[in-house]
Parts: structure tokens; C-alpha cells; sequence
């Protein structure tokens, strides 16, 4: 993993340069298009912070994205500037971070994981009726318990049937006696092709789903599958703390991948990454999308070509070294809190690599959750409660949760 860190003054250059090549909408001659810069009552653009800000700035001229730029053939000229970061960006988070081999992905920046994952399962769903000639019911969506919601989204949205997994109540691993048992079921009923979806992190407890034991099983039975990885939340951290993950473009049965720049990253809202292997895209290829040059193959159709730069600027500001280094200090200040609740006794899971952790709801008063706005697993009867060490997460007030924590659980002992 390497890409350079980059001066303030040097990403602004950079910035400003892609917007230059970009058609201005004042200066040019262009009336075909349904769209615009932002309203100069609001946004007015000579602003004169304007110049020091290149973010707003690629805000102020609205770059539309729709499309997909990866594909070797000509999106729109009018913001080819723009769109060459976004390329740039996709290379980089399938190459540098997820250790693809040059020119072997495509990608596009989606309004999130939700979409990024919908996404993936659209692609598979028409590739197997495509290439094998499936009927939606001979489709299965796999995916284990602890799984984002986007995929029960997706399984309604593409009508296909869906086959959850469990896993284990105390380490979150995939119970693969649960996952034989319910796949030889539902080979007997006449599935034939299989969308199986693996976590880089699950959102409630940051578990990371054991790939080889899945594609093992799933190459042990013989079956026909594709296999995507929701990196949605651990995407911008697991790889920079854990350089043994199988969970990459390196490992052969990885076929796209979903990242959210919106979490981890510290991106706006409105920043997921889909990484796919070449020679997919062509089966989400949306014809009738006659106007758009070079067609349409994202769920979304127009969106905010400021989103792809900004992250772009973010990873470049830090470089893979400064990057990995603050995912690091992250995954310090998780160790040791886990350090502090292991001298109170306290039951948590914790993947070593991430910076989460749910701890077992019989510790926590509802007081204590409340306070620190703990997350439940379920809101109506709770069974753990997460803590997520996001950057804006400080010793303070680590220290001031631990002190009450401990001198809660110390009256209740000493009550019993
Ligand atoms: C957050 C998350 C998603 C969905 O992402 P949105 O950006 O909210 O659409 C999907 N999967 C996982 C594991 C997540 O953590």
C-alpha cells in the first residue's frame, strides 16, 4: 500500500485544475444540459474564501458524476476534469488499498453501502439469469444474521429469496453447521446460483466473517456463486491495521467490494466506494439511459462529483502512511479500554483489528447508556451495547465512562 501524502497548497493545485478542465458553466457555451451551478443568491461564487477552499468550491460548480468512469469509454466532457479524480480515486482504493492488480476494476462513488451493496447484488442477480439462464427463485442471496439491513433491502427490491445464516451468540463467528444445513436445503428446493455476501465488519459488533471457512464450503458442495464483500464500515481501517486480511482483490474469490467514505473516512455523507472486478458492470448496463453519453450503470444516476474529490483530498492529505498510522492510534485507545473493562470483569466482544466494542447489556445500567448514548443490538430488548471509538472520541471522556461504569458495578456487588 502506497500513495504519497500531498501538501495543502499541493491538493489545491490539484483541485483546481481538474475544476479548470471541467466546462464552466459561466464562461461556456452550454444549453442542452438540466443542470447547473448552485444558487448564486446562497452560494454566491465570489466569495472570496472561495479561493482558499476547494472543496466549496467544487461544491458552488456542481459537477454531475452520472456514469460509471471506469469503463474505457467516453463519459461526459463537461466535467472530465472532475471525473479523473474520481478514476483516480477508485484505482487507488482497488489497487493501493485493497490490493487489486492494475486496470483489473471498476468502481463508482454511490450515496452509501446501502447502495453499493444493492448494487453488487443486482449484478449477480442478472448475471446468472444472463449467463445460465437462472429464474429469480433457482437465485439465493447469503448473508449471516449479523449482516447490514441493505441486504433484506436488496433480496425485496431484486425479489429474490434470501438464506440468513447464524452465527455464534458469544464470538459473532459464522456457524457453518447452520450455513451446510440451510444451503442443502435450499439446493433440494432448486437453488442453483448464489450471491454470497461476507462482512468486513458488521455494524453492530465490528465481527469480520471468516472468508476461507465460507468459500471453503461453499467450493466443498460445488456451487455456483459470487461472493461480495460489505466493507461498508471497516473498509478505511482493516486493512491498514490488519496486513494478513483475506479480505482483498488478492484473494481470488473476491469479486466487489462496498466502502463507505462517510464513516471511517470522515467524509459528507453521500461518499460510498463500489469496487467490482472488470466485466461486470456490462449486466447493470441501463440502455434506455439514451441521453447520458456513455449510459448509465449505477443505481443512482446523477450524482455529486464534489463527493468523489473530497475524498480523494481526504486520503491525499494523509498518505498511506499518515493513514495508517491514525487508524493505529485508534485501534490503541480501543485496546485500552478493553484493557480497563477486562480489570472490571466486564464481558465485550472485540475484534482485534477494529474499533468497536459491544459489551454484554447485564453490565450496563440503562442510566450509563443513556449518558454516553450507547447503541442497543435492539432498541426493545437489549443484549449488548456498542461503543464505536470514532475520532471525535476522547480520553476524557473514556475515563469519566470507565470511573462510573466501575463504581456502578461496585454498588451492585456490594448490594448482592
Ligand atoms: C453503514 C453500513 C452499511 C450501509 O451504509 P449506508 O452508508 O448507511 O448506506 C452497510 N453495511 C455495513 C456493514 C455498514 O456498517
Amino acid at each position: 500500500m502506497n500513495w504519497p501524502k500531498l501538501s495543502t497548497q499541493e491538493i489545491k493545485l490539484k483541485i483546481f485544475e481538474a475544476l479548470g478542465k471541467n466546462l464552466n458553466y459561466r464562461s461556456e457555451l452550454i444549453l442542452g444540459i438540466p443542470a447547473t451551478y448552485l444558487d448564486t443568491e446562497i452560494f454566491y461564487d465570489d466569495a472570496p474564501f472561495l479561493k482558499n477552499a476547494p472543496f466549496l468550491s467544487m461544491l458552488v460548480a456542481n459537477p454531475n458524476h452520472i456514469g460509471c468512469h471506469t469503463l474505457n469509454q467516453e463519459g461526459e466532457p463537461i466535467f472530465k476534469g472532475t471525473q479523473q479524480l474520481e478514476k483516480d480515486l477508485i484505482r487507488l482504493c482497488s489497487d493501493e488499498i485493497f490490493g487489486a492488480e492494475p486496470t483489473t476494476c471498476d468502481g463508482y462513488v454511490a450515496s452509501g453501502g446501502t447502495e453499493a451493496n444493492i448494487e453488487a447484488q443486482w449484478i449477480y442477480r442478472n448475471y446468472f439469469i444472463e449467463e445460465f439462464q437462472a429464474k429469480p427463485e433457482e437465485i439465493l442471496l447469503v448473508y449471516s444474521q449479523d449482516s447490514h439491513y441493505s441486504f433484506a433491502k436488496a433480496a425485496n427490491l431484486l425479489n429474490l429469496n434470501s438464506l440468513v445464516f447464524k452465527v455464534h451468540p458469544d464470538n459473532r463467528e459464522v456457524d457453518l453447521h447452520d450455513l451446510e444445513t440451510k444451503l442443502e436445503t435450499a439446493i433440494k428446493q432448486g437453488v442453483k446460483y448464489f450471491i454470497v455476501n461476507v462482512n468486513l465488519s458488521t455494524t453492530m459488533f465490528g465481527s469480520v466473517d471468516d472468508i476461507e471457512k465460507i468459500t471453503d464450503l461453499m467450493n466443498l458442495l460445488h456451487l455456483n456463486y459470487k461472493l461480495h464483500v460489505d466493507a461498508a464500515f471497516g473498509g478505511f481501517i482493516y486493512p491498514f491495521t490488519n496486513s494478513e486480511s483475506k479480505h482483498n482483490f488478492k484473494n481470488p474469490y473476491v469479486n466487489s467490494i462496498s466502502i463507505d467514505g462517510h464513516k471511517m473516512l470522515q467524509a459528507p455523507y453521500g461518499t460510498g466506494i463500489f469496487l467490482i472486478r472488470k466485466n461486470y458492470m456490462k449486466y447493470v448496463c441501463t440502455n434506455q439511459a439514451s441521453y447520458v453519453l456513455g449510459k448509465d450503470y449505477t443505481l443512482c444516476g446523477s450524482r455529486s462529483g464534489a463527493n468523489a474529490a473530497c475524498m480523494w483530498m481526504i486520503l491525499h492529505t494523509y498518505g498511506s502512511v499518515g493513514w495508517t498510522v491514525k487508524m493505529n492510534q485508534l485501534l490503541d485507545k480501543t485496546t485500552s479500554l478493553c484493557s480497563a473493562l477486562d480489570e472490571m470483569g466486564v464481558e465485550y466482544f472485540r475484534n482485534p483489528f477494529l474499533n468497536m466494542i459491544s459489551i454484554k447489556s447485564k453490565y450496563i445500567s440503562t442510566e450509563i447508556a443513556k449518558k454516553f448514548m450507547l447503541v442497543p443490538d435492539d432498541h426493545d430488548k437489549p443484549s449488548w451495547y456498542k461503543i464505536v471509538m470514532m475520532p471525535h472520541v476522547k480520553q476524557g471522556i473514556l475515563d469519566t465512562f470507565t470511573s462510573q461504569l466501575s463504581d456502578e458495578l461496585l454498588y451492585k456487588r456490594i448490594q448482592s
